[in-house]
Parts: C-alpha cells; structure tokens; sequence
C-alpha cells in the first residue's frame, strides 16, 4: 500500500482526502496529518512510510529548506505545495502555478490585485507573470513583505480588473471574515471578476460581496482539483 497525504497546522477545510479516495487508485491511501510545525517531518516520512505529500498553510514556504531538491518552477516561485519521496529523498514541486493558470478563465485582464504574500499568492504571481498580467501584491505588512510590488490595504486604488484572493480570511471555519470589504470599497474599486482560492465555503463572504455588486466570481475548487491531478501524476499514480 502506498501512503500519500497532506501536512498543514489546521486541515478541516481540506477536501483533498476525499477528492482522492474519488479516483478509486488501487493500494494507496491519503491522509490529512495536522502539524504544529516541521520539526521531526522527515521522522514523520520515515515512520508512516509516506510516499508523497501536499502541504498547506502555512507551511509552503517553510518547507522549502527541509527538503532534498526543489525543481525549477517550485524554486522560482519560492513555495512548494507537492513533495515527491523516492528512497528516503525529498524533492519539492509547486502544482499550485499550473493549476491556478489552467483554472483562470479569461485571462485578459490588465491589472490584478492580489490579496496576501504567501505560498499560494507566489505561486499565483507566477502564472499571472505567464500569462502577461500584470499584479501587484497587498500585504498587510507591505514594508515587511519580500513579494514585489507589494502594496497595503489603505493604498489599493481603482484601477484594478480583477482580485485574487490568495489570503486564508474568509476560510471555513472562520467564515464570516472577509480580507477586504468590497461594499465599502465600490466608490472606487469595481472589478469584473473576482477569483477566491478558498473552496470552503463555496461561496465566500468577499465573493457575496462582489455578486452583490454584479461582479463575477469564482472559487479555489477548480484549481484544488487541478492541482491535486498534477501531484498525483508526479506521484505516479
Ligand atoms: P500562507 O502561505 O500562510 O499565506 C497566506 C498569506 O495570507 C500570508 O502570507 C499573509 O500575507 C496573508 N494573511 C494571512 N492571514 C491573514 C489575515 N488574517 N488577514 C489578512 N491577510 C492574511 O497560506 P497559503 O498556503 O498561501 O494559502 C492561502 C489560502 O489559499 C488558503 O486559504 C489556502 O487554502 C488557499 N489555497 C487554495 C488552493 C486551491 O487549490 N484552491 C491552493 C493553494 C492555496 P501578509 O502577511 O503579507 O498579509
């Protein structure tokens, strides 16, 4: 039996088990392994005998040092969200960048303003960088933040066709909390689509907002299942 599964401090918003157990892969399973932090993970691979794994919040970028080797996508990005083991070695890849390209329908859009500095914003960037729209990062510690160009809450201004939210806010449980509140920004803020990587909920509090204004909306639903397809094609599986 080959063991897969995901590693990340709070998992139950993860749909990724079930969206595994789905694909009726014969003698494997996947389990979702909360962690307080990273320390002993490499204890963790050898014990379970783990033969891949996701990792989630907010350990994407940590990982990074932990591992064996990175491939080039996941080392650019600087965040790895799929780890392959073979014969006790780690190696990194980022499934998030691909996944969140394939999912972002019309992709003509000029400016994006992209909510958080973390892994899965990263890897957001990546894709936008592909696909030749250009963004620019909030951050709520933008003198802090090593993603560029990075911007604070209080600076964000009009000009701006679509929002990426890349941040947890709004996230099941915590589902009545929104990164940015749109109805008292729409004096000058008005995007044409709205893009929540959150899937749990469906429909987020920032997305109620923006239907509310008329904006369209999409969930992190199709580029979880997106991503998990890659990882699970890199697994081998
Ligand atoms: P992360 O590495 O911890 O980064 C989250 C970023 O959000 C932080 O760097 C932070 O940026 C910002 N943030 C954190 N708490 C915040 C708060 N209370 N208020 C405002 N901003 C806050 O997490 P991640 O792995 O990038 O994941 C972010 C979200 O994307 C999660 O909800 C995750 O489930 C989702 N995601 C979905 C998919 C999918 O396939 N649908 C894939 C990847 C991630 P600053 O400190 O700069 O403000």
């Amino acid at each position: 039996m080959k063991k897969y599964g995901l590693i990340g401090r709070k998992l139950g918003h993860s749909l990724s088990q079930e969206l595994f157990e789905t694909q009726g892969f014969k003698d494997a399973s996947y389990g979702l392994y909360e962690m307080e932090s990273l320390d002993g993970l490499r204890q963790w691979v050898e014990q379970e005998h783990i033969n891949g794994f996701n990792v989630t919040i907010p350990y994407k970028q940590e990982i990074l040092p932990l591992l064996d080797a990175v491939d080039d996508m996941a080392a650019e990005i600087g965040a790895v969200n799929c780890v392959s083991v073979e014969e006790g070695r780690l190696t990194g890849h980022n499934t998030d960048a691909p996944a969140f390209k394939a999912t972002f329908v019309e992709p003509f859009h000029e400016k994006a303003l992209l909510l958080g500095t973390g892994g899965a914003a990263r890897a957001v960037a990546y894709a936008l960088r592909q696909l030749g729209v250009d963004y620019v990062f909030v951050s709520r510690h933008p003198k802090r933040a090593t993603a560029k160009p990075v911007i604070g809450y209080d600076e964000i201004t009009p000009q701006y066709s679509v929002i990426i939210n890349a941040t947890p806010v709004g996230m099941y449980p915590d589902i009545e909390s929104t990164p940015i509140n749109l109805s008292s920004l729409t004096s000058h803020l008005s995007p044409c689509l709205v893009y929540d990587l959150i899937y749990n909920p469906s429909t987020t509090l920032l997305m109620r907002q923006a239907e509310a204004l008329g904006t369209r909306v999409k969930n992190g639903l199709d580029m979880l299942c997106r991503q998990a397809e890659l990882s699970w094609r890199i697994w081998g599986l």
